[in-house]
C-alpha cells in the first residue's frame, strides 16, 4: 500500500512535496514522492490524503501507561504529597486494573498519534496490553525499595524476562528503572544499572524531579527524608544533584535520565556526555509544582533530548503535542524542526530503539501517522502549532490501520466499562485516604 499526503516527513526532518510512503506488511519497504512510489508498484493501492502531513508514529519517551485509571483523580500538588496518593491508589490496583490501565492508555496514546513509548511497568502486562493494542516501544520495569542483592529475585517475582533473548519479543523492548534517589539506594542503582548493561538492555530513572528530592541529596533535609529512609536502602546525602550522584556511582552511563529539573553547574555537560538522552516532562513539572528544566542549558550543552508526558496522574492528557508546545515555552530558541525530531528519530534514539521506530526508512516498522495541517507551505511550523490529537486523521502501526478518519478502528466498548471501573476503585483508595 502507498500512503500519500501533500508532505511527507523522511530521515532527518527532510521535507518531501507529495511524498508517499510504501508498506508492506508490519514493514516500511521505501519512501519518496508519490510518483517515485508509483512508478516501482504501478498496481498497488494508494491512499490520498490532501492537505496533510505523513510522518513516522510519534514517540512518547516517559509515560506510566498502568496509571491510566488515575486520570483526573489526583489534583494538582507539591510533589510529596502527590506521590503519596499514587502510592495508595497503586496499592489498589491488581493485575487485571493495571492491565486494563495499559490498554486504555494505549488506545489514547493512538489517538494523539504516539506509536511508540518509553513505558514504566510493574510487570509484563503493560508490554503484552500495549503491544496488542498497537504500541511498541521500551517497557521499563521499575524496582524501589530493594538491596541491590534482592534485585534478581525481585525481577523474577515479576516475571520480568532473565533470557537475553526475550528481552525484545516483536516490537516491545524491555528495560529496567530505580525509580528514583529517594526510593532506591545506591546499591540498587549500580545493580540495576550494570544488569541493564550485562543484558544490552536501556535503562531509566527520574532524576532532579522535584525540589525536594534536590534538597534531600544536597542536605539530607525536607519531605522526603522519611520516604528515603524507608526505601533508599544505604542512602547518604551526596551533597551533590542527582546526576552528579549517580554519576559518582558510575550509574550514568547510558542512562535515560527523566526530568532533570533541578541541576547544579556542570550537570547539563554531564549529561550530554554520558546519558542516552534526557526526557523533558514539562507539564507534569508544573502539575507537581516542581518548577521548570532549564531546556537551553540541556540544548546548548548537547544533551540528546526527547519528550514525554508522564502519566495521566500528573497531566491533563497524553499528547506529546501539547508537551513539545509546553517545551518550546521554556526554550523559545527550539525550531520546530528540533521539536519534531525530538518526537520522532531523537525520540526513538533516546530509548535505544532508533533503526526500527521513529523514522520513515526502508526496514523500519510501518508506524506511520497522517496528520492534517491544511495547504501549507509550512508543513512542520503547521504540525507544531496545531498537530496531536486534533489534527490525527490516520495512525497505522505494524503496517495496520488504528485510527482511520480520526476515529479510533476497533472496537473499545468493553475497554471504556472496565477503565471506568478502575478508576472508581482508585477513587475510592484515594478518598479512603484522604478521610
Ligand atoms: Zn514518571
Amino acid at each position: 500500500m502507498i500512503i500519500a499526503g501533500d508532505w511527507l516527513l523522511a530521515p532527518g526532518a527532510r521535507l518531501v512535496p507529495n511524498g508517499a510512503v510504501l508498506i508492506n506488511g508490519a514493514r516500511i519497504v521505501a519512501v519518496g514522492t508519490r510518483a517515485e512510489m508509483l512508478r516501482q508498484r504501478p498496481r498497488e493501492i494508494v491512499r490520498d490524503h490532501p492537505g496533510c502531513i505523513v510522518t513516522p508514529g510519534f514517540v512518547n519517551a516517559h509515560t506510566h501507561l498502568c496509571l491510566t485509571a488515575l486520570s483526573g483523580l489526583i489534583p494538582p500538588a507539591p510533589f510529596p504529597e502527590w506521590l503519596s496518593r499514587v502510592a495508595r491508589a497503586t496499592r489498589s490496583m491488581d493485575a487485571d486494573d493495571l492491565e486494563v490501565a495499559v490498554s486504555a492508555g494505549a488506545v489514547e496514546c493512538l489517538r494523539c498519534g504516539v506509536t511508540v513509548v518509553g513505558d514504566v511497568a510493574y510487570g509484563p502486562e503493560s508490554p503484552a496490553a500495549a503491544g496488542d493494542i498497537g504500541l511498541g516501544g521500551a517497557f521499563f520495569w521499575e524496582a524501589l525499595g530493594l538491596d541491590g542483592a534482592d534485585l534478581s529475585a525481585h525481577l523474577a517475582d515479576h516475571d520480568y524476562p532473565d533470557d537475553p533473548g526475550t528481552q525484545c519479543v516483536g516490537r516491545t523492548r524491555c528495560g529496567l528503572s530505580p525509580h528514583a534517589p529517594y526510593t532506591a539506594g545506591p546499591g540498587l542503582i549500580t545493580g540495576v544499572a550494570e544488569l541493564a548493561r550485562r543484558h544490552g538492555v536501556p535503562f531509566a530513572m527520574h532524576l532532579a524531579e522535584s525540589p525536594a528530592e534536590a534538597e534531600l541529596l544536597s542536605s539530607g533535609t525536607g519531605p522526603l527524608v522519611g520516604l528515603a529512609e524507608k526505601l533508599a536502602r544505604g542512602f547518604r546525602p551526596p551533597g551533590h544533584d542527582a546526576v552528579h550522584y549517580v554519576a559518582r556511582l558510575g550509574a550514568l552511563d547510558g542512562m535515560i535520565a527523566v526530568h532533570c529539573v533541578h541541576l547544579e553547574d556542570g550537570s547539563p555537560q554531564l549529561l550530554a556526555r554520558s546519558a542516552a538522552g534526557v526526557v523533558l516532562c514539562p507539564r507534569s513539572n508544573r502539575f507537581l509544582h516542581n518548577g521548570d528544566a532549564d531546556v537551553e542549558a540541556l540544548r546548548l550543552a548537547g544533551a540528546r533530548l526527547a519528550i514525554g508526558t508522564d502519566s495521566l496522574a500528573s497531566n491533563a492528557d497524553l499528547d506529546v503535542f501539547n508537551e513539545a508546545r509546553a517545551l518550546r515555552e521554556l526554550d523559545p530558541a527550539l525550531t520546530d524542526r528540533d521539536l519534531i525530531l525530538m518526537l520522532t528519530e531523537h525520540g526513538a534514539h533516546v530509548l535505544g530503539l532508533g533503526e526500527r521506530f521513529g523514522t520513515l526508512a526502508e526496514g523500519a516498522y510501518a508506524d506511520v501517522v497522517v496528520s492534517e495541517v491544511g495547504v501549507t507551505d509550512d508543513p512542520l511550523g503547521a504540525l507544531i502549532a496545531d498537530g496531536g490529537r486534533n489534527a490525527v486523521r490516520s495512525v497505522i502501526s505494524a503496517g495496520i490501520w488504528r485510527v482511520v478518519d480520526g476515529e479510533i478502528a476497533f472496537r473499545t466498548a468493553g475497554l471504556d466499562t472496565k477503565i471506568a471501573r478502575a478508576a472508581d476503585k482508585a477513587a475510592r483508595a484515594i478518598d479512603r485516604a484522604v478521610s
